[in-house]
């Protein structure tokens, strides 16, 4: 007589309702329940979501396992329940996951595996495990080449609003964690790196610094670090998504918490079209905290930030790293040659940013040399004062030190 060592059933469940094929933890549970559902003993679980969309994941079982892959954007999931032993029946755990993801239409066939003859029925039963179960959940971005994933324990808050997904996660090594339309954009335990460096390079820089822009920002973090310098006695944050501000007051208390500080004014509006009509010569420092390439590939944007800066006026922005496959670091830089002639970029390491490299480029119309006129004894006392976790004088200077492979980008404009 055959037997079989394994039934392996696959199931494709079409027509599901989007948002459940999206949501990581909400999958991971519901393939833990649809387990239990069988019968089976649940050793651990890995899943990982997808930007912008898609998750996949398996949970091991003592008996086997259950994977599944999704495919949102088609209403779409495909699972496969492999279970041996008689104790577990995988069509219990089909009717479950039928039922939890809510699938219009389906298709589950059974195929039998290891087919052996004479398989001596067996004798004992496994022991149940001694250890709680294991979770895997994982955030990945995804490039086109390369990726970046976060192991995190689920969503805290996440919602639409008018112009992007807004997600906080909950990251096991990193803190809270902001993405934006499947963007990471900063988290609680290194976004110090970030802010520190868009903010205290230009603001020790120069001479003076009263009154600055900050376009994007929504976070706060930029605005955190500028009510560190008292001299500043006007800042307004231009951000275009109000849902943001609200969020990041909400759940990212460690950054928000100078958005409420009397010196801060908050535009909620497109901060491109407010820099085309803001009074000419207004601004000490702009700060350009952004995400995307478009605005900051624009020369027409750079032209209406060159007429709002005072004449002593400086402009940092972060931009894209510097990367051999891609032609955006060079275009950026390019982009801002146009309007201010010199630009320097400078660097910082970060770890939750896809290589690693965090950019930034300095342009002031007066054409500062920022290694030279650096001003380190004034720096050191800001410094010495203030509990900051990255930015130092030294790393002040040598941030703006240029690796070969970047200069080559820079004066060849491609790629290599
Ligand atoms: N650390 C960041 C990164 O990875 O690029 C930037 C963080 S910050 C939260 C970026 C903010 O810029 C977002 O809140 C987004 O809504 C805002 N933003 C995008 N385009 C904008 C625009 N044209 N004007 C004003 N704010 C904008």
């Amino acid at each position: 007589m055959i037997h079989a060592l394994g039934r392996h059933v696959l199931i494709e469940l079409h027509d599901c309702q989007q948002q459940h094929l999206n949501d990581v933890a909400a999958i991971e549970r519901h393939m833990i329940a649809a387990a239990h559902a069988a019968g089976a003993t649940v050793i651990n679980t890995t899943f990982h979501h997808f930007a912008p969309m898609g998750v996949s994941g398996v949970v091991v079982i003592q008996e086997s396992h259950l994977a599944i892959h999704t495919w949102p954007e088609q209403n779409f999931a495909a699972i496969d329940i492999f279970t041996c032993g008689e104790n577990v029946d995988p069509w219990r755990a089909v009717s479950y996951l039928k039922r939890a993801f809510q699938a219009q239409k389906g298709d589950a066939r059974e195929i039998p595996r290891g087919e052996i003859p004479n398989l001596p029925t067996p004798t004992h039963n496994y022991p149940s495990p001694s250890q709680p179960i294991q979770h895997n959940l994982w955030f990945t971005e995804r490039s086109d080449n390369l990726a970046l994933s976060l192991r995190h324990s689920g969503v805290v808050y996440q919602t639409q609003s008018p112009y992007q997904k807004i997600e906080v996660l909950n990251t096991a090594g990193y803190g809270r964690m902001l993405v934006l339309d499947g963007q990471i954009m900063c988290t609680e335990k290194d976004e110090c790196v970030y802010h520190e460096m868009l903010v205290h390079v230009p603001t020790l820089l120069h001479t003076n610094p009263q009154k600055i822009l900050v376009i994007g920002g929504g976070d706060g973090g930029a605005i955190r670090e500028l009510t560190r310098h008292p001299n500043i006695q006007h800042i307004d944050l231009v951000e275009i998504d109000e849902m943001v501000v609200q969020t990041a007051r909400q759940y990212l208390p460690t950054l928000s918490s100078q958005l409420n500080n009397k010196r801060v004014h908050i535009h909620i509006q497109d901060g491109t079209q407010f820099v085309k009509t803001a009074p000419e010569k207004t601004y000490d420092i702009i700060l350009i905290d952004i995400p995307g390439v478009d605005a900051l590939q624009s020369q027409t944007f750079y032209q209406a930030i060159y007429r709002t800066l005072k004449e002593n006026g400086i402009m940092v922005a972060q931009i894209a790293p510097p990367v051999f496959f891609d032609p955006n670091f060079p275009k950026t830089i390019e982009a801002q040659k146009h309007v201010f002639q010199t630009v320097h970029p400078y660097f910082a390491f970060i770890p939750t940013y896809a290589t690693g490299m965090l950019s930034f480029s300095l342009a002031s119309k007066n054409h500062i040399q920022p290694t030279q006129i650096f001003d380190e004894h004034k720096a050191k006392r800001f410094t010495t004062t203030h509990p900051l976790q990255y930015y130092t004088t030294e790393i002040h200077k040598a941030s703006f030190a240029i690796p070969p492979f970047v200069q080559t980008l820079l004066t060849s404009g491609e790629p290599s």
